[in-house]
C-alpha cells in the first residue's frame, strides 16, 4: 500500500500538537503551576475551541478528533493550574507557641507565698522588679526556695487574667502549642499536664510540649516570659512581661493576655493596623531575633 505523506505528515503532526501538553500535566503535578500564564491557557483553549467549530462545519473528522482530544487535555492542566493557586493562596494558620510558667500559670503569685509563709517574710510582687526570687533571697535560704518547685507547686497554680478567653480565640484561628521547659522540673510533667486538662480541655494533648531547650520547636510565634529562650528561636518572639524581665528591651513585649489578643487581631489585618504600630506590642522583632538574650 502506497503511503500517503500528506496524510503521515499530518497525522504526526496533529498527534504532537494534541499531546504536546501531556508533559506540562505532569509538570504540574510534581512541580506546581506557578510559571504557567494562564492568559496563554485561555487564549489556547479558546483556539482549540474554535478550530473544533470549524471542523464540525466542515465535517472533518481528524480536525474534530484532534481538537476534542487537546481540549481536554488542556482542560485538565487548566484546572491543574487553578487548584494548585488555590491552595498556594488559602491563608496558612499560625503556629503560636505559648510558655505556661508566668504566661499561663501564675507560678510567682504561689512562689511569693509558699515563701513567705515558710520564712515569715513579706515579699510583695512589687518587690521583685528586675529579680527573681532566689535572686532576693538570702543565698542561705536559696536552696530551700528553689526546692518549693516541687510537682504540687505546679498542681493549683492560678491561671492569668485572660488567659483562657484568649487562648481559646486563638486556638479556634491557629495551631496553638503550649511549649514548657519542663525539663527545669522534671517531676511537674504530670501535675503541669493535668492543670492543663483541667482549665485548657480544648487543647488537645498533641499539641502539648514538655522540653528542655524550646529552640527546636518550629513556630512562627513564641510567647514567653524568659527571653533565654528567643536566642535561637527561628520565629518571632513575644515577651509575656514578668517582674523578673522588667529590663529586658531587646524583645518585643505584651503586657497581659488583652494585649496579645490585640497583635494577633493586627496581624491577622482585623484591625487595619499593622502590628509594630500597635500599643500593646512594643518592640521590633526583626531586630530582636539577631540580639542575643540576656535574662536567665
Ligand atoms: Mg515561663
Amino acid at each position: 500500500m502506497a503511503v500517503s505523506w500528506p496524510i503521515l505528515v499530518g497525522t504526526v503532526a496533529a498527534l504532537c500538537t494534541t499531546l504536546a501538553f501531556l508533559p506540562q500535566l505532569f509538570k504540574i503535578h510534581k512541580q506546581g503551576s506557578a510559571e504557567l500564564s494562564t492568559a496563554m491557557l485561555a487564549m489556547y483553549l479558546a483556539g482549540l475551541c474554535l478550530w473544533l467549530v470549524y471542523g464540525l462545519l466542515l465535517g472533518a473528522v481528524p480536525v474534530i478528533a484532534a481538537n476534542a482530544a487537546s481540549i481536554a487535555i488542556v482542560c485538565a492542566v487548566t484546572w491543574g493550574k487553578l487548584s494548585t493557586r488555590a491552595n498556594v493562596e488559602r491563608p496558612r494558620r499560625l503556629r503560636i507557641a505559648i510558655d505556661m510558667d508566668e504566661v499561663m500559670a501564675d507560678a510567682l503569685a504561689e512562689h511569693v507565698r509558699r515563701y513567705n509563709a515558710a520564712f515569715g517574710a513579706e515579699f510583695a510582687i512589687a518587690d521583685l522588679c528586675g529579680r527573681r526570687l532566689e535572686d532576693c533571697v538570702p543565698p542561705s535560704q536559696r536552696e530551700a526556695v528553689e526546692a518549693m518547685l516541687d510537682a504540687s507547686f505546679f498542681a493549683d497554680l492560678a491561671v492569668m487574667p485572660d488567659c483562657q478567653e484568649v487562648i481559646r480565640e486563638l486556638a479556634a484561628r491557629h495551631d496553638v502549642f503550649i511549649v514548657s521547659a519542663a525539663m527545669d522540673v522534671p517531676s511537674s510533667f504530670d501535675a503541669k499536664f493535668r492543670w492543663l486538662q483541667r482549665h485548657f480541655p480544648f487543647i488537645p494533648p498533641a499539641q502539648i510540649v514538655f522540653c528542655g531547650d524550646k529552640s527546636i520547636f518550629d513556630a512562627d510565634y513564641l510567647i514567653d516570659d524568659c527571653a533565654r529562650h528567643f536566642a535561637r528561636f527561628k520565629g518571632r518572639p513575644l515577651l509575656f512581661s514578668a517582674p523578673h524581665n522588667a529590663a529586658e528591651s531587646h524583645y518585643p513585649r505584651v503586657d497581659s493576655w488583652k494585649a496579645v489578643r490585640e497583635v494577633f487581631a493586627q496581624l491577622e489585618g482585623r484591625s487595619g493596623r499593622p502590628a509594630r504600630t500597635s500599643a500593646a506590642f512594643r518592640g521590633e522583632p526583626a531586630a530582636a531575633r539577631s540580639t542575643p538574650a540576656h535574662a536567665r
